[in-house]
């Protein structure tokens, strides 16, 4: 098992589970060099396979580009492992469910155990602030820091009109936060829904929230994932 091996898994695993579809993108920091990370070149995440990862600095200029094509966006990665030392994955995804909530003045807030860091707050990433009538991208190292700022030192953030972004220390913990988040706004808008309007929802406290911060490591799920996901891939010759 290698760490190649478990980002290829991780880009069939977010694909198999809607939160990336033909976009979208994960990377990993670098193991023995802190200022790299990889990602796959720009190709649809369910299709990658290791002969298809480049490594970048943290500027996201390429190390050994042979002519690939690289992800627009790829700014986002570099520029939150330039401010966010501890992190070590990273996910920008346009997961369906979490849009609304970039949308509209409710805010995301955790409904059960598995999406706990939501409690740890979830900001809004408004690119009007910096650009007004951009198409939504980050394009560059300018919007992908002031993604970063955003971000601050939370578990994700939400791009309005766009995605989301969402941090870990490992690869299967950004795996299953980007799960659960999807499936935390989900959730969240049947119980508000339900709850109808003025209605109370009865969310994870704080305190709570806390009190699971470091013991759900989704590496059991992560397993099965990764099992999954890795099922079509061709052993290498
Ligand atoms: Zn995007």
């Amino acid at each position: 098992m290698s760490l190649f091996e478990d980002l290829v898994a991780a880009n069939r695993i977010l694909a198999e589970h809607g939160v990336i579809d033909g976009y979208g993108h994960v990377s990993v920091r670098c193991e023995n060099n802190p200022d790299r990370y990889w990602i796959s070149r720009s190709l649809a995440p369910e299709l990658v396979t290791e002969e298809d990862l480049m490594e970048f600095d943290l500027d996201s200029k390429p190390i050994d580009q042979r002519g690939r094509t690289m992800y627009t966006e790829r700014y986002i990665h570099g520029e939150i492992y330039k401010t966010r030392p501890e992190v070590r994955a990273v996910v920008h995804n346009h997961s369906p469910s979490v849009i609304p909530f970039g949308i509209i003045d409710q805010p995301m807030k955790p409904v059960y155990h598995m999406s706990h860091f939501v409690g740890m707050g979830v900001p809004i990433f408004e690119i009007r602030d910096l650009v007004p009538d951009s198409d939504l991208l980050i394009r560059d190292t300018y919007l992908g820091a002031a993604l970063a700022r955003s971000l601050g030192g939370k578990a994700c953030a939400l791009m309005r009109g766009h995605g989301a972004v969402v941090v870990a220390e490992s690869l299967p913990v950004v795996v299953g936060r980007s799960i659960y988040l999807e499936m935390n706004a989900k959730l969240q808008a049947q119980a508000m829904t339900l709850a109808g309007p003025g209605g109370a929802v009865n969310y994870l406290t704080p305190g709570e929230s806390a009190a699971s911060v470091g013991t759900q490591d989704y590496l059991r799920a992560w397993q099965l994932w990764r099992a999954r996901g890795l099922r079509d891939v061709k052993p290498k010759a």
